[in-house]
């Protein structure tokens, strides 16, 4: 029952929060709905959650527009020939992982006349083959962003990789943290830290989440 899971979930969130003598109310829940369909993202609306994620355009597209109200955050790898159909479409790009996308999202924000809201994507583990800035790369790219008058960097974003034991995880929390600590860019606020999802979000939401991303332990593992 997506009512009693989402209970769980939020319960969770209030738990981890408060363990680290944090406000629960920082921590937005997104539900992921990549496998999900409309029925359930109906529900899930009816049951008070507004922030739905989804990480590829063409499965999305159906869902951002049967409910253009909400607010949809693209969370998955974004090819530069997707922007000018993501953009309209979603409140916050949660990865933001080249100085090619930054330049597509520039080019389309002028086109369309938006601007638009993005965390640049950390590759904090340095792992092989998986999307992300090195974080060593962070300070020039958040640099040269500033002067790309569209784009709104609102915070970072970072997956960690899946281990069986989530406290594995909590080193790569901590150290997109640490960057969001020591990236200081004028003009620029990195509020936001996005990270964690079902396997680990509470140890996310204690290392200083405001927005985890819960796909499976909403939904299920076929949505
Ligand atoms: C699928 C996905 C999630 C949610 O994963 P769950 O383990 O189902 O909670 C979070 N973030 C990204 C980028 C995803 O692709």
């Amino acid at each position: 029952m997506l009512a009693e899971r989402l209970n769980e979930v939020n319960a969770a969130i209030a738990a981890a929060a408060s363990k680290a003598g944090r406000d629960p109310a920082a921590v937005k829940l997104v539900a992921v709905t990549k496998t999900v369909g409309l029925d359930q993202i109906r529900q899930a609306i009816a049951l008070g959650l507004h922030d739905f994620g989804e990480n590829r355009l063409q499965e999305a597209r159906a869902k951002v527009d049967a409910f253009p109200d909400q607010s949809w955050h693209f969370i998955g790898h974004l090819q530069t020939n997707k922007v000018k159909e993501v953009l309209p479409r979603f409140a916050l790009i949660h990865s933001l992982d080249s100085f090619r996308l930054a330049e597509a999202l520039q080019h389309w924000g002028e086109r369309l006349d938006r601007y638009v809201n993005v965390l640049v994507q950390v590759n904090v583990a340095r792992e092989k083959g998986k999307y992300g800035l090195d974080p060593g790369e962070l300070p020039d790219f958040l640099t040269a962003l500033r002067a790309m008058t569209r784009i709104k960097v609102r915070g970072l974003m970072a997956m960690a990789p899946w281990v069986e034991d989530p406290e594995e995880a909590r080193p790569v929390f901590r150290g997109l943290r640490l960057l969001q600590q020591q990236c200081s860019v004028p003009d620029m606020q990195l509020e936001h830290l996005s990270m964690g999802m079902t396997n680990d979000y509470r140890v996310a939401v204690e290392e200083g989440a405001t927005i985890v991303r819960v796909g499976t332990a909403l939904f299920g593992p076929h949505g």
